[in-house]
């Protein structure tokens, strides 16, 4: 049995929907504090009573992660009523997809700046209280099209590739004072993000995934839990596939 997070105190940005309330849920019930945070103040309200409904502690906090003033002030504000921040899950995401010769400058700007520079945004900011505490697990939730690549998705392929150097080298920053930081890499996940997808795309994604399977918030949200855990204390800098075995390399 995975041991508890009874009492830490932990961010997970894009938190009102799909796979970061997955994970909000899943840390509350494992006893920890959440400090929902995302770009939607209703959604981020939302999470935040489901998990007072299950007796745990959750603070909503409208924030675009993207913005990096805006990040610096709600993490100073997320310490103030937390008291520190020993776990970091950065999770807000978004895709802008179109064939390269189509994609304008502000729809690559943008899936870069709230993907790549939201998590360096979060991380840096809440590096120092984890350096204080000495301890602490940052997790960076990318993507199997980070490392494989996809038509129509340039922009959020650099992006989470990005978000897998930029994990690889904080975690080497980072190690000496007992912080971890991993990257997952969900492959093909049933949440608002892919919902409206067109049929036949869902049926050409399926056929790539030997489990013949989409994967569910949930089962993101187990691995996070593992990897946030105790157990989970030897695991630093890794890139962990959770994706039905649609990228085996
Ligand atoms: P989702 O349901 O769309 O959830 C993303 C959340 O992030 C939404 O609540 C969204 O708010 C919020 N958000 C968007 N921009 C933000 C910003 N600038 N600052 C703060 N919050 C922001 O998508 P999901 O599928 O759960 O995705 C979660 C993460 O998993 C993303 O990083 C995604 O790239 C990654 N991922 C997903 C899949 C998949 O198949 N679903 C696969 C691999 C990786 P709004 O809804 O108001 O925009």
């Amino acid at each position: 049995m995975i041991s508890s997070l009874k009492g830490k105190k932990v961010i997970i940005t894009g938190a009102g929907s799909g796979i970061g309330k997955a994970i909000a849920r899943k840390f509350a019930e494992a006893g920890a504090l959440i400090a929902v945070c995302d770009i939607s103040e209703e959604t981020a309200q939302m999470t935040a009573k489901e998990i007072e409904i299950i007796g745990a502690k959750a603070i909503p906090y409208k924030i675009d992660a993207g913005n990096f003033t805006e990040v610096n002030e709600i993490v100073e504000k997320i310490v103030q009523d937390f008291g520190t921040i020993e776990i970091l899950v950065n999770n807000a995401g978004i895709t802008k997809d179109t064939l390269l010769i189509r994609m304008k400058e502000e729809d690559f700007d943008r899936v870069i700046q709230v993907n790549l520079k939201g998590t360096f945004n979060f991380t840096r900011a809440c590096a120092r209280y984890m350096l204080k505490e000495r301890w602490g697990r940052i997790i960076n939730i990318a993507s199997v099209i980070g490392e494989m690549g996809n038509i129509g998705q340039a922009n959020y392929a650099a992006a989470k590739a990005g978000i897998i150097g930029f994990t690889k080298s904080v975690a080497k920053e980072l190690a000496s004072r007992n912080i971890t930081v991993n990257a997952l890499a969900p492959g093909f996940i049933k949440t608002p993000m892919t919902e409206n997808l067109p049929e036949n795309v869902v049926q050409e994604y399926l056929k790539l995934i030997p489990l013949g399977r989409e994967g569910t918030a949930d089962d993101i949200a187990n691995l996070c839990l593992f990897i946030a855990s105790d157990e989970a204390s030897y695991i630093t800098g890794q890139v962990i596939r959770i994706d039905g075995g649609m990228l085996i390399a």
